[in-house]
Protein backbone atom coordinates (compact mmCIF):
# COMPACT_ATOMS: atom_id res chain seq x y z
CA UNK A 1 0.00 0.00 0.00
CA UNK A 2 1.14 3.65 -0.61
CA UNK A 3 -0.17 5.65 2.64
CA UNK A 4 0.71 9.25 3.76
CA UNK A 5 1.72 9.97 7.15
CA UNK A 6 2.53 12.54 9.38
CA UNK A 7 6.50 13.31 9.42
CA UNK A 8 6.36 16.57 11.81
CA UNK A 9 3.82 18.50 13.90
CA UNK A 10 2.99 21.44 11.71
CA UNK A 11 2.86 25.04 13.11
CA UNK A 12 0.89 27.17 11.96
CA UNK A 13 0.22 25.99 8.62
CA UNK A 14 1.87 23.22 7.11
CA UNK A 15 4.86 22.56 5.12
CA UNK A 16 5.12 20.08 2.57
CA UNK A 17 8.02 18.44 4.55
CA UNK A 18 5.29 17.58 7.53
CA UNK A 19 3.96 14.61 5.67
CA UNK A 20 5.44 11.71 3.91
CA UNK A 21 4.14 8.84 1.71
CA UNK A 22 5.51 5.71 2.23
CA UNK A 23 5.29 2.36 0.47
CA UNK A 24 4.42 -0.79 2.80
CA UNK A 25 4.05 -4.41 2.17
CA UNK A 26 0.86 -5.61 4.04
CA UNK A 27 0.55 -8.68 6.12
CA UNK A 28 -1.59 -11.81 4.83
CA UNK A 29 -5.35 -11.12 6.09
CA UNK A 30 -6.13 -12.82 8.81
CA UNK A 31 -9.05 -14.72 10.19
CA UNK A 32 -12.50 -11.85 9.87
CA UNK A 33 -10.32 -9.34 8.24
CA UNK A 34 -10.73 -7.98 4.17
CA UNK A 35 -8.65 -6.00 2.21
CA UNK A 36 -10.19 -2.90 0.58
CA UNK A 37 -8.49 -0.92 -2.59
CA UNK A 38 -9.55 2.38 -1.96
CA UNK A 39 -11.44 4.46 -4.47
CA UNK A 40 -11.95 8.06 -3.12
CA UNK A 41 -10.24 9.18 0.01
CA UNK A 42 -11.64 12.51 2.22
CA UNK A 43 -9.47 15.52 2.74
CA UNK A 44 -11.17 17.50 5.91
CA UNK A 45 -10.64 20.46 7.66
CA UNK A 46 -10.86 18.76 11.05
CA UNK A 47 -7.92 16.74 10.11
CA UNK A 48 -5.77 19.97 10.72
CA UNK A 49 -6.83 19.66 14.52
CA UNK A 50 -5.70 15.72 14.84
CA UNK A 51 -2.03 17.08 13.49
CA UNK A 52 -1.40 18.76 16.74
CA UNK A 53 -0.42 16.98 19.77
CA UNK A 54 -3.26 18.30 22.45
CA UNK A 55 -6.26 16.30 23.90
CA UNK A 56 -9.58 16.72 21.78
CA UNK A 57 -12.58 14.40 20.74
CA UNK A 58 -10.35 12.86 18.09
CA UNK A 59 -6.99 11.34 19.43
CA UNK A 60 -3.72 12.83 17.41
CA UNK A 61 -2.28 11.46 14.75
CA UNK A 62 0.84 9.41 15.39
CA UNK A 63 3.51 10.09 13.86
CA UNK A 64 5.11 7.95 11.12
CA UNK A 65 2.15 6.05 10.99
CA UNK A 66 -0.49 6.61 8.19
CA UNK A 67 -3.15 8.85 8.91
CA UNK A 68 -6.71 8.21 9.42
CA UNK A 69 -10.06 9.93 7.70
CA UNK A 70 -12.92 8.66 4.94
CA UNK A 71 -12.59 7.00 2.54
CA UNK A 72 -14.93 4.73 -0.18
CA UNK A 73 -13.44 1.87 -1.54
CA UNK A 74 -14.07 -2.15 -3.13
CA UNK A 75 -13.31 -5.21 -0.94
CA UNK A 76 -10.30 -7.03 -3.31
CA UNK A 77 -10.17 -9.88 -0.75
CA UNK A 78 -11.54 -11.27 2.12
CA UNK A 79 -11.68 -13.86 4.98
CA UNK A 80 -15.07 -12.69 6.45
CA UNK A 81 -18.12 -14.10 6.18
CA UNK A 82 -20.14 -10.27 6.46
CA UNK A 83 -18.36 -8.86 3.16
CA UNK A 84 -17.31 -10.66 -0.06
CA UNK A 85 -15.09 -9.05 -2.85
CA UNK A 86 -16.99 -6.38 -4.88
CA UNK A 87 -18.64 -4.90 -2.19
CA UNK A 88 -18.43 -0.95 -1.76
CA UNK A 89 -17.89 -0.15 1.76
CA UNK A 90 -17.16 3.10 3.75
CA UNK A 91 -14.55 3.37 6.66
CA UNK A 92 -11.94 5.40 8.11
CA UNK A 93 -8.65 4.01 6.42
CA UNK A 94 -8.08 7.04 4.31
CA UNK A 95 -4.87 8.52 3.50
CA UNK A 96 -3.96 5.28 1.64
CA UNK A 97 -4.41 3.37 -1.45
CA UNK A 98 -5.24 -0.16 0.24
CA UNK A 99 -6.59 -0.65 3.93
CA UNK A 100 -7.05 -3.80 5.58
CA UNK A 101 -8.60 -4.99 8.88
CA UNK A 102 -11.36 -6.68 10.74
CA UNK A 103 -14.54 -6.79 8.88
CA UNK A 104 -16.17 -4.85 11.55
CA UNK A 105 -13.99 -1.64 10.44
CA UNK A 106 -15.63 -1.42 7.28
CA UNK A 107 -19.71 -0.90 6.58
CA UNK A 108 -21.10 -1.87 3.79
CA UNK A 109 -23.13 0.78 2.10
CA UNK A 110 -25.80 0.00 -1.48
CA UNK A 111 -24.60 1.88 -4.57
CA UNK A 112 -27.41 4.27 -5.86
CA UNK A 113 -28.00 3.84 -9.24
CA UNK A 114 -26.66 6.96 -11.53
CA UNK A 115 -25.14 8.38 -8.05
CA UNK A 116 -20.94 7.90 -7.78
CA UNK A 117 -19.90 6.16 -4.37
CA UNK A 118 -18.88 9.74 -3.05
CA UNK A 119 -21.34 10.55 -1.97
CA UNK A 120 -20.94 8.48 0.89
CA UNK A 121 -18.36 10.98 1.88
CA UNK A 122 -20.09 14.22 1.76
CA UNK A 123 -23.97 14.46 0.92
CA UNK A 124 -24.95 11.11 1.72
CA UNK A 125 -22.65 11.16 4.86
CA UNK A 126 -20.47 12.69 7.40
CA UNK A 127 -20.60 16.13 6.00
CA UNK A 128 -24.14 15.66 4.84
CA UNK A 129 -25.47 14.76 8.70
CA UNK A 130 -23.03 17.58 9.99
CA UNK A 131 -25.27 20.52 8.20
CA UNK A 132 -28.70 18.38 8.55
CA UNK A 133 -28.14 17.74 12.71
CA UNK A 134 -26.18 21.45 12.64
CA UNK A 135 -29.22 23.19 11.48
CA UNK A 136 -32.32 21.17 12.45
CA UNK A 137 -31.45 20.17 15.57
CA UNK A 138 -28.29 22.33 16.82
CA UNK A 139 -29.89 25.82 15.50
CA UNK A 140 -33.40 24.64 15.70
CA UNK A 141 -34.16 26.28 12.74
CA UNK A 142 -37.94 26.93 12.22
CA UNK A 143 -39.93 27.66 9.29
CA UNK A 144 -39.61 31.51 8.31
CA UNK A 145 -36.21 31.97 9.70
CA UNK A 146 -33.37 33.82 8.47
CA UNK A 147 -30.31 31.86 8.29
CA UNK A 148 -26.99 33.16 7.35
CA UNK A 149 -24.37 30.59 6.37
CA UNK A 150 -20.27 31.08 6.43
CA UNK A 151 -18.21 28.30 4.65
CA UNK A 152 -21.08 28.76 2.07
CA UNK A 153 -19.72 27.02 -1.13
CA UNK A 154 -18.07 24.17 0.89
CA UNK A 155 -19.32 20.65 1.60
CA UNK A 156 -21.44 21.32 4.63
CA UNK A 157 -22.06 25.08 3.94
CA UNK A 158 -23.71 24.05 0.58
CA UNK A 159 -25.86 21.25 1.92
CA UNK A 160 -27.12 23.88 5.13
CA UNK A 161 -27.72 26.39 2.58
CA UNK A 162 -30.03 24.38 0.46
CA UNK A 163 -31.91 22.15 3.78
CA UNK A 164 -32.77 25.95 5.03
CA UNK A 165 -34.30 26.72 1.65
CA UNK A 166 -36.04 23.45 1.45
CA UNK A 167 -38.01 23.80 4.78
CA UNK A 168 -38.89 26.96 4.25
CA UNK A 169 -36.49 29.65 5.29
CA UNK A 170 -37.53 32.82 5.03
CA UNK A 171 -34.17 34.16 3.78
CA UNK A 172 -30.93 32.69 3.03
CA UNK A 173 -27.66 34.41 3.07
CA UNK A 174 -24.29 33.06 2.86
CA UNK A 175 -20.38 34.19 2.61
CA UNK A 176 -17.60 32.61 0.66
CA UNK A 177 -14.25 33.40 -0.51
CA UNK A 178 -15.13 34.43 -3.80
CA UNK A 179 -17.04 35.82 -6.95
CA UNK A 180 -17.56 32.49 -8.44
CA UNK A 181 -18.67 30.71 -5.57
CA UNK A 182 -20.83 33.53 -4.56
CA UNK A 183 -22.36 32.98 -7.94
CA UNK A 184 -22.66 29.58 -7.34
CA UNK A 185 -24.80 30.02 -4.08
CA UNK A 186 -27.44 32.75 -5.55
CA UNK A 187 -27.36 30.70 -8.81
CA UNK A 188 -26.92 26.69 -8.40
CA UNK A 189 -28.53 26.46 -4.77
CA UNK A 190 -30.66 29.21 -4.31
CA UNK A 191 -29.71 31.40 -1.88
CA UNK A 192 -31.12 34.53 -1.92
CA UNK A 193 -28.34 36.50 -1.28
CA UNK A 194 -24.56 36.29 -0.77
CA UNK A 195 -21.19 37.74 -0.38
CA UNK A 196 -17.45 37.36 -0.75
CA UNK A 197 -15.44 38.36 2.55
CA UNK A 198 -12.82 39.30 1.10
CA UNK A 199 -14.37 42.35 -0.68
CA UNK A 200 -14.57 43.85 2.83
CA UNK A 201 -15.79 44.34 6.12
CA UNK A 202 -17.76 41.14 7.40
CA UNK A 203 -20.62 43.17 9.40
CA UNK A 204 -20.81 45.26 6.62
CA UNK A 205 -21.73 43.21 3.69
CA UNK A 206 -24.22 40.91 6.48
CA UNK A 207 -25.99 44.13 7.37
CA UNK A 208 -26.61 44.54 3.93
CA UNK A 209 -27.44 40.94 2.93
CA UNK A 210 -29.71 40.53 5.97
CA UNK A 211 -31.48 44.01 6.57
CA UNK A 212 -33.93 42.26 8.71
CA UNK A 213 -31.06 40.96 10.59
CA UNK A 214 -30.63 36.90 11.02
CA UNK A 215 -32.52 34.15 13.16
CA UNK A 216 -30.03 31.31 12.50
CA UNK A 217 -26.14 31.41 12.06
CA UNK A 218 -24.66 28.54 10.98
CA UNK A 219 -20.99 28.96 11.74
CA UNK A 220 -17.89 27.10 9.86
CA UNK A 221 -15.67 29.83 9.88
CA UNK A 222 -15.19 31.64 13.44
CA UNK A 223 -13.74 34.72 14.24
CA UNK A 224 -14.86 37.81 12.31
CA UNK A 225 -18.18 35.93 10.91
CA UNK A 226 -19.14 34.98 14.29
CA UNK A 227 -18.67 38.56 15.70
CA UNK A 228 -21.00 39.65 12.06
CA UNK A 229 -23.63 37.48 12.87
CA UNK A 230 -23.49 38.62 16.61
CA UNK A 231 -24.35 41.77 15.82
CA UNK A 232 -26.85 40.90 12.82
CA UNK A 233 -29.11 38.80 15.36
CA UNK A 234 -31.94 39.47 16.05
CA UNK A 235 -33.62 38.42 19.72
CA UNK A 236 -33.48 35.05 20.70
CA UNK A 237 -31.14 34.32 17.49
CA UNK A 238 -29.52 30.45 17.66
CA UNK A 239 -26.27 29.51 16.19
CA UNK A 240 -24.64 26.24 15.34
CA UNK A 241 -20.99 26.48 16.18
CA UNK A 242 -20.02 23.91 13.62
CA UNK A 243 -16.32 24.75 13.05
CA UNK A 244 -14.25 27.96 12.54
CA UNK A 245 -11.81 27.38 9.99
CA UNK A 246 -10.11 30.92 10.24
CA UNK A 247 -8.14 29.98 13.24
CA UNK A 248 -7.27 26.46 12.39
CA UNK A 249 -3.73 27.30 11.21
CA UNK A 250 -3.04 30.35 13.69
CA UNK A 251 -0.74 30.64 15.67
CA UNK A 252 -1.87 33.45 18.04
CA UNK A 253 -5.61 33.41 18.96
CA UNK A 254 -8.48 35.15 17.16
CA UNK A 255 -9.12 38.10 18.14
CA UNK A 256 -12.62 38.64 16.91
CA UNK A 257 -15.69 38.06 18.28
CA UNK A 258 -15.29 40.86 20.54
CA UNK A 259 -19.10 41.64 20.64
CA UNK A 260 -19.94 38.84 22.54
CA UNK A 261 -21.62 40.59 25.13
CA UNK A 262 -24.35 41.54 22.61
CA UNK A 263 -25.43 37.42 23.71
CA UNK A 264 -26.32 38.49 26.74
CA UNK A 265 -29.07 41.45 25.84
CA UNK A 266 -30.07 39.46 22.21
CA UNK A 267 -30.77 36.05 24.88
CA UNK A 268 -28.86 34.06 22.28
CA UNK A 269 -27.94 30.41 22.29
CA UNK A 270 -24.28 29.40 20.72
CA UNK A 271 -24.03 25.70 20.80
CA UNK A 272 -21.34 23.56 20.06
CA UNK A 273 -21.88 20.11 18.40
CA UNK A 274 -19.50 17.44 16.81
CA UNK A 275 -21.34 15.41 14.21
CA UNK A 276 -20.23 12.00 15.95
CA UNK A 277 -22.72 12.29 18.76
CA UNK A 278 -25.47 12.26 16.59
CA UNK A 279 -25.52 9.54 14.34
CA UNK A 280 -28.85 8.05 15.65
CA UNK A 281 -30.06 10.60 13.47
CA UNK A 282 -28.76 9.16 10.33
CA UNK A 283 -31.34 7.55 9.00
CA UNK A 284 -33.55 10.12 9.57
CA UNK A 285 -31.00 12.39 7.55
CA UNK A 286 -30.62 9.68 4.72
CA UNK A 287 -34.28 9.45 3.87
CA UNK A 288 -34.82 12.72 3.53
CA UNK A 289 -31.72 14.34 2.01
CA UNK A 290 -31.83 10.83 -0.34
CA UNK A 291 -35.16 11.89 -1.27
CA UNK A 292 -34.39 15.92 -2.19
CA UNK A 293 -31.33 14.69 -4.12
CA UNK A 294 -33.32 11.52 -6.10
CA UNK A 295 -35.77 14.51 -7.38
CA UNK A 296 -33.19 16.97 -7.77
CA UNK A 297 -34.25 19.54 -5.23
CA UNK A 298 -30.93 19.30 -3.78
CA UNK A 299 -27.56 19.99 -5.60
CA UNK A 300 -23.94 19.43 -4.91
CA UNK A 301 -20.39 19.61 -6.09
CA UNK A 302 -17.53 17.85 -5.58
CA UNK A 303 -13.52 18.88 -6.52
CA UNK A 304 -11.95 15.90 -7.31
CA UNK A 305 -8.05 15.86 -7.43
CA UNK A 306 -6.75 12.63 -8.80
CA UNK A 307 -4.38 10.18 -6.97
CA UNK A 308 -2.95 9.54 -4.15
CA UNK A 309 0.53 11.37 -4.70
CA UNK A 310 -1.96 14.33 -4.85
CA UNK A 311 -4.09 13.81 -1.14
CA UNK A 312 -1.33 16.08 0.72
CA UNK A 313 -1.97 19.10 -2.13
CA UNK A 314 -5.59 18.43 -1.91
CA UNK A 315 -5.68 18.69 1.73
CA UNK A 316 -3.48 21.79 1.89
CA UNK A 317 -5.73 23.31 -1.17
CA UNK A 318 -8.95 22.72 0.11
CA UNK A 319 -7.64 24.82 3.61
CA UNK A 320 -7.46 27.73 1.41
CA UNK A 321 -10.42 27.81 -0.63
CA UNK A 322 -9.94 25.96 -3.64
CA UNK A 323 -12.58 23.63 -3.37
CA UNK A 324 -16.15 23.80 -4.62
CA UNK A 325 -18.46 21.92 -2.78
CA UNK A 326 -16.48 18.63 -1.05
CA UNK A 327 -12.48 17.69 -1.84
CA UNK A 328 -11.92 14.76 -2.52
CA UNK A 329 -8.97 12.34 -3.86
CA UNK A 330 -9.45 9.95 -6.02
CA UNK A 331 -7.14 7.30 -5.81
CA UNK A 332 -5.68 5.81 -9.23
P1 LIG B 1 -15.26 22.98 3.19
O1 LIG B 1 -15.67 22.13 2.05
O2 LIG B 1 -16.13 24.12 3.60
O3 LIG B 1 -13.77 23.49 2.91
C1 LIG B 1 -13.18 24.45 3.70
C2 LIG B 1 -13.51 25.88 3.19
O4 LIG B 1 -13.23 26.80 4.22
C3 LIG B 1 -12.64 26.32 2.05
O5 LIG B 1 -13.16 25.89 0.82
C4 LIG B 1 -12.65 27.85 2.19
O6 LIG B 1 -13.65 28.40 1.34
C5 LIG B 1 -13.07 28.08 3.65
N1 LIG B 1 -12.07 28.83 4.40
C6 LIG B 1 -10.77 28.51 4.60
N2 LIG B 1 -10.17 29.46 5.34
C7 LIG B 1 -11.10 30.39 5.61
C8 LIG B 1 -11.10 31.64 6.34
N3 LIG B 1 -9.99 32.08 6.95
N4 LIG B 1 -12.26 32.33 6.41
C9 LIG B 1 -13.37 31.88 5.81
N5 LIG B 1 -13.42 30.74 5.10
C10 LIG B 1 -12.31 30.00 5.01
O7 LIG B 1 -15.03 22.07 4.48
P2 LIG B 1 -16.14 21.21 5.24
O8 LIG B 1 -17.47 21.51 4.66
O9 LIG B 1 -15.67 19.82 5.33
O10 LIG B 1 -16.09 21.83 6.72
C11 LIG B 1 -16.67 23.11 6.99
C12 LIG B 1 -16.57 23.40 8.47
O11 LIG B 1 -17.32 22.43 9.21
C13 LIG B 1 -15.16 23.36 9.04
O12 LIG B 1 -15.03 24.39 10.00
C14 LIG B 1 -15.12 22.01 9.72
O13 LIG B 1 -14.16 21.96 10.75
C15 LIG B 1 -16.52 21.90 10.23
N6 LIG B 1 -17.00 20.54 10.50
C16 LIG B 1 -17.48 20.29 11.77
C17 LIG B 1 -18.01 19.07 12.08
C18 LIG B 1 -18.56 18.87 13.45
O14 LIG B 1 -18.86 17.74 13.81
N7 LIG B 1 -18.74 19.91 14.25
C19 LIG B 1 -18.03 17.97 11.10
C20 LIG B 1 -17.56 18.34 9.78
C21 LIG B 1 -17.05 19.60 9.51
P3 LIG B 1 -13.63 29.95 0.89
O15 LIG B 1 -13.15 29.95 -0.53
O16 LIG B 1 -15.06 30.34 1.00
O17 LIG B 1 -12.70 30.67 1.81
Amino acid sequence: TREWQLAARPVGWPKNEDFQLVERELPDLGPGEVRVRNTYISVDPYMRGRMNDVKSYTPPFQLNKAMEGGAVGTVVDSRSDDLAVGDTVLHFGGWRTLAQGPASDFHKVSKVPGVPESVFLHVLGMTGLTAYVGLLDIAEFREGDTVFVSGAAGAVGSIVGQIARLKGAKRVIGSAGSKEKVDLLTGKYGFDAAFNYKDGNVSKQLAQAAPEGIDVYFDNVGGEHLEAALNAFNEGGRAALCGMISMYNATEPESAPRNLFLAVGKRLTLRGYIVGDHYHRFDAFAAEVGEWLAKGDLLYDETVVEGIDQARDAFLDMLRGANVGKMLVRVG
